[in-house]
């Protein structure tokens, strides 16, 4: 192609970059907390009046139970492959809303960077896709492959019923690659391309021993379910962190020879994770590849949250009635959450920490796809055409989607890469932000995907 073209249309993108960051901002204000099942047909029918806009042949699609998705296409006379773009309007809570310098869904703009619940996970990512398609149909050309859009809204509460749909729906999806969420880049400026997912089993487990908070004086004879918590939590991981619930890893299938000699050609600064994080030291004393292989390769048993008792200012000599904590265990290749549940419940079983009650809220198989995949080779080619550097090619990211109902039901090979994110955009943290540099990259690097798929 044409490279005058290619120009044209990266120019385009900068010509769009403020309609958009306006469309962007405004699809923020829409508060879809689909935790909360708040505004999610608001920001269903916002996105729909823009796919429409930038030229797709765009609807909402029922997914029965949960809110609907968008779907939109695009197809291209003569074009042989299909290019599936998958995204999700929904975000997380806000919480905590004290930590925010601004409204989490005013989208402020401050030094050139946008602050919105959502703006990078996942908003960002679809509104910049959908400039990238603008910009190319503003040049007067086409993609190269087809394009199918597809964005759920229940993404952060683990696409409950996505599975059902996806089943039911397989033609409308059919595609020869599917490019994933979202991309960010290091701090050095390397795309990170992503061509996998954890999986995810996410649990509160509660102990509750009496009808009422007790005066403490109690504390000789009635059982404390605080301190049975937290014995039962403390069961679950060894003081080096590896996880002790009997048969845990069994399943896990070790990374292939290719996928570790991929590995040494990334790079990766656990210096600079430490500095956005804030943090002063990191687990273990491992080598910078060590480490990023813990994070592609290993689950986790995370603490999400720990709640009993008294919390409120000075003192309150009390026995709580009631302890609860959510537990995030992130899982790999070949592990079953449906499997590490009922491991789970054993182990809370033979160890008798009395009754412990537990709520699934989500589960969520691991996925991968190859990472010489025709999907992965495109959007590194497009990677190097825009930003001019070779990207890290990760096997799995650490965190986790949907994709094993298109890498697995499917069979459509998918990877994130090509987004608008960056290290320090904090991710269902407080002042969630992303650059709006960043964010006309990304859309070019989109567009140039659409040209190269
Ligand atoms: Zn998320």
């Amino acid at each position: 192609m044409l490279e005058d073209k290619l120009q044209q249309v990266l120019s385009n993108c900068d010509a769009l970059s403020n309609p958009f960051v306006s469309k962007l901002r405004s699809l923020c204000m829409v508060p879809s907390v689909s935790a909360h099942g708040r505004s999610l047909q608001e920001a269903a029918e916002e996105l729909r009046a823009i796919m429409v806009e930038v030229g797709l042949n765009a609807k909402m699609v029922k997914i029965p139970g949960g809110p609907d998705a968008l779907y939109g296409e695009l197809p291209v006379q003569g074009a042989e492959k299909t290019l599936l773009i998958y995204n999700h309007y929904d975000v997380q809570p806000p919480d905590p809303l004290e930590e925010w310098v601004s409204d989490p869904f005013a989208a402020d703009v401050r030094d050139g960077y946008i602050f919105a619940r959502g703006v990078a996970d996942n908003k960002g990512a679809i509104v910049s896709r959908l400039g990238a398609l603008k910009a190319i149909l503003d040049a007067g050309i086409l993609p190269s492959a087809n394009l199918k859009y597809f964005v759920e809204g229940e993404e952060e509460v683990g696409s409950p019923n996505l599975p059902k749909f996806i089943s039911k729906e397989r033609e409308l999806l059919r595609a020869d690659g599917c490019l994933w969420e979202g991309g960010h880049k290091t701090p050095s400026g390397r795309p990170e391309i992503h061509a996998g997912v954890k999986g995810l089993l996410y649990v509160e487990l509660s102990i509750e021993t009496a009808d009422k908070d007790l005066h403490s004086s109690f504390a000789p004879l009635v059982p404390n379910p605080a301190w049975s918590l937290v014995q039962a939590i403390g069961s679950l991981r060894d003081g080096d962190g590896r996880i002790q619930i009997e048969g845990f890893h069994d399943d896990v299938i070790a990374p292939s020879a290719k996928e570790m000699t991929r590995m040494e050609k990334n790079e990766f600064d656990p210096e600079m994770l430490m500095k956005w994080a804030g943090v002063t030291s990191l687990l273990g004393s491992a080598s910078s590849k060590d480490r990023a292989i813990s994070l592609t390769f290993e689950p986790t048993c995370n603490l999400c949250g720990i709640d009993s008792g008294y919390k409120g200012q000075g003192s309150k000599t009390v026995l709580p009635r009631r302890a609860t904590t959510k537990i995030d265990f992130r899982l790999v290749p070949n592990q079953d959450p449906d499997d590490i549940l009922a491991k789970l419940r054993k182990h809370l079983q033979d160890h008798d920490f009395g009754t412990i009650e537990i709520q699934v809220y989500s589960s969520e198989k691991p996925a991968k796809s190859d990472i010489d995949s025709n999907i992965v080779e495109a959007i590194t080619v497009s990677a190097q055409t825009v930003y001019g550097q070779t990207p890290n090619i990760w096997p799995s990211m650490p965190g986790t989607g949907p994709m094993t109902l298109f890498v697995d039901e499917l069979g459509i090979q998918c990877s994130m890469g090509v987004g608008v994110e960056h290290t320090g955009s904090g991710y269902h943290a407080p002042n969630e932000n992303i650059s709006i540099v960043d964010f006309t990259k990304g859309m070019k690097h989109a567009a140039a995907l659409m040209l190269t798929f």
